[in-house]
């Protein structure tokens, strides 16, 4: 077998790229270890920026999502019980769109595999780079009827695999850097079959440790509870998670709680890390393979997609004849990442410093909220980076 581009990782990454290069008439091949079903049901992002619900509009992939997506243009922070609204919208000019990650990855299957007749392998099993610095590189797989190893050679490799994939570590030591950074905490995040109990996002800072509710649907809620990174999900029975919400989410004029069962419950670390360069050879990492950012500022996903439209872009040059943008395309991608992860650092301080039990965090993070609801040029500042900008910085 044989294809130009091999994307390992039907997530929003490979599968952004995949349609992508599909529309540019470049064959490729779309390697994931789950199924379809899987893939269309695992919960998790829910906030798309501006900017990249346009891009993805450009290439014709977001036509759904305009359709059904709900917009938010304001969150609201609690705090020692009281509720400040910070209205992104009116100062950045920009809102974020909702749409839960499972319907944003079955879209961009049905254009791409249903549509524009696209090839996924689904289900494959113990996938292997090899030949990744030689003048062509394949990726080879076990099916998972037959057991028989399959072999498609290509000329690049999209490693777009996630967090836990195995493209990363296709690439021989000390050929790219990972920088790691952790903040020491752990969230338990929870889906409630409960409709949402304020509009849009509220943070709860507390002293007991931050606390957040997401707005999802009319039907489902998504709550976060800062908790110590040691815990497991087993430590947290419903009506435990429910008492805790209601202390660190309380504020006068707040309505109660809406309460209901809790279909998942993950503890997640809150780390990050960056590969740089993300490409060695003929592969190129997207997405979280790359970069994992701690969900506190929502960005993984939208960057993920940027990631696959500069990848998709630069792959398509190299086809036309220029191998400047794919040679490029690691430093273009980097400079939204590190801005991003800035961000969610300075976010995350403000969310966690009243509950680190250090004094100096607790009153740097207090100040940095008095900051910015006090101030009309900080709040623009942070809108415009909690929203994306639309260019990297
Ligand atoms: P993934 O979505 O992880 O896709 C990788 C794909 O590769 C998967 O389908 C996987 O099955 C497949 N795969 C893995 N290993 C192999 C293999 N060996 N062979 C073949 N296929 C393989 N981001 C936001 O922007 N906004 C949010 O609100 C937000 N909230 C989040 C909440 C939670 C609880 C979590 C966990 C994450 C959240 N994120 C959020 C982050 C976001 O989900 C990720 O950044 C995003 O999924 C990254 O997309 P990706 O395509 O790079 O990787």
């Amino acid at each position: 077998d044989r294809a130009d581009v091999v994307v390992i990782g039907a997530g929003p990454a490979g599968l952004t790229v995949a349609n992508v290069l599909r529309a540019a008439g470049v064959d490729c091949l779309v390697l994931e270890a789950e199924s379809r079903e899987f893939v269309e049901r695992r919960p998790r992002a829910g906030f798309v920026e501006e900017w990249a619900v346009r891009a993805l509009g450009r290439h014709g992939l977001a036509e759904r999502l305009l359709e059904r997506a709900e917009t938010q243009g304001e969150f609201e922070f609690r705090v020692d019980g009281a509720r400040h609204a910070v209205r992104t919208a009116r100062l950045s000019g920009r809102r974020h769109f909702v749409y839960p990650q499972p319907l944003l990855v079955g879209d961009l299957l049905a254009a791409y595999a249903d549509r524009a007749g696209g090839a996924v392998r689904f289900e494959v099993q113990d996938v292997r780079l090899h030949d990744l610095d030689g003048p062509r590189a394949a990726v080879s797989y076990r099916d998972p009827h037959t057991g028989e190893r399959h072999r498609i050679t290509c000329d690049h490799v999209v490693g777009a695999d996630g967090a836990r994939g195995v493209s990363r570590a296709a690439i021989p030591d000390g050929q790219v850097r990972m920088t790691r950074h952790d903040h020491g905490v752990a969230w338990l995040a929870v889906l409630a079959e409960a409709p949402p109990s304020a509009d849009g996002v509220v943070f709860g800072i507390h002293p007991r440790g931050f606390g957040a509710h997401m707005a999802r649907s009319a039907h489902v809620t998504r709550y976060y509870l800062e908790v110590p990174a040691a815990d497991a999900a087993a430590d947290w029975p419903d009506e435990r998670v429910w008492r805790e919400l209601r202390v660190r989410l309380a504020a006068d004029g707040a309505r109660p709680l809406r309460e209901g069962p809790l279909s998942e419950k993950t503890v997640l670390a809150m780390h990050n890390y960056v590969v740089e360069p993300m490409a060695y050879g003929r592969l190129h990492l997207a997405g979280d393979a790359a970069h994992l950012l701690a969900p506190v500022a929502a960005k993984g996903m939208n960057l993920a997609i940027n990631d696959a439209l500069l990848l998709g872009a630069a792959l398509i040059a190299h086809y036309k004849g220029d191998d400047r943008p794919l040679a490029g395309y690691s430093a273009a991608a980097l400079r939204r990442v590190w801005q991003y992860l800035e961000f969610s650092q300075w976010l995350s301080e403000v969310l966690h410093g009243a509950s680190s039990g250090d004094r100096f965090r607790a009153g740097t993070a207090a100040a940095r909220l008095r900051r910015l609801l006090g101030s009309e040029a900080a709040a623009k500042a942070f809108a415009g980076l909690y929203l994306g900008e639309e260019a990297d910085l």
